[in-house]
């Protein structure tokens, strides 16, 4: 395991972003939604810096329990997002900006439910592997393609405690694997 972005530094990166999204939104009315799992730790962070009102909801991908890069579907409730979307800014924040795919898939839901625009923020983009022609508006690291854990973020359950975030080598990631 090597450790790529220290304690230090995602506190600084969290308090930039926290800034751009404060600046951006003076004055707007602001609704944060989070996509779980991963961004857990980024989230509870990112919404104790961000001294400007804002709603909060939160947006979940299935956990799959065979490969933990790709996520499952995401689970999505109207009844509960629409209130605070509508009419509003709304902010995504995600863990890892990997092919796109996710955020792909959630934004058009979240104009579908009326908001008046959808930025994203996301912590890490993983360089080299987007494949949709979607970019997020507010950048935390950008990082090497390897598999990374920490901060909120697993390889099969493990590793979300881990205060920094750090990259598996291959045969870690084999060695915990199902076969
Ligand atoms: P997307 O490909 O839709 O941009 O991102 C897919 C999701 O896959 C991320 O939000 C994250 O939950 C997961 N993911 C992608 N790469 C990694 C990684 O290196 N480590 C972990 N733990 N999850 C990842
Ligand atoms: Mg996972």
């Amino acid at each position: 395991m090597q450790i790529l972005i220290a304690e230090d530094q995602l506190r600084e990166t969290v308090d930039r972003l926290a800034r751009q999204i404060e600046e951006t939104y003076s004055g707007r009315k602001l609704t944060i939604v989070g996509l779980l799992l991963g961004s857990v730790a980024f989230l509870a962070d990112l919404i104790r810096k961000i001294s400007i009102p804002y709603e909060l909801e939160m947006v979940s991908s299935r956990q799959p329990m065979d490969n933990s890069e790709r996520p499952g579907p995401l689970v999505i409730n109207p009844d509960v997002l629409a209130p605070v979307v509508e009419g509003r800014d709304v902010l995504v924040v995600k863990d890892i900006f990997d092919t796109g795919e996710t955020l792909w898939e959630l934004i058009p839901q979240l104009d579908d439910l009326g908001a008046a625009r959808v930025r994203s923020v996301v912590l890490l983009v993983k360089e080299g592997r987007r494949r949709m022609p979607v970019q997020p508006d507010f950048k935390g690291c950008d990082i090497p393609d390897l598999f990374v854990v920490g901060y909120g973020m697993d390889h099969l359950g493990k590793y979300r405690h881990l205060p920094y975030v750090a990259a598996l080598d291959p045969d870690e990631i084999a060695a915990e694997s199902p076969s």
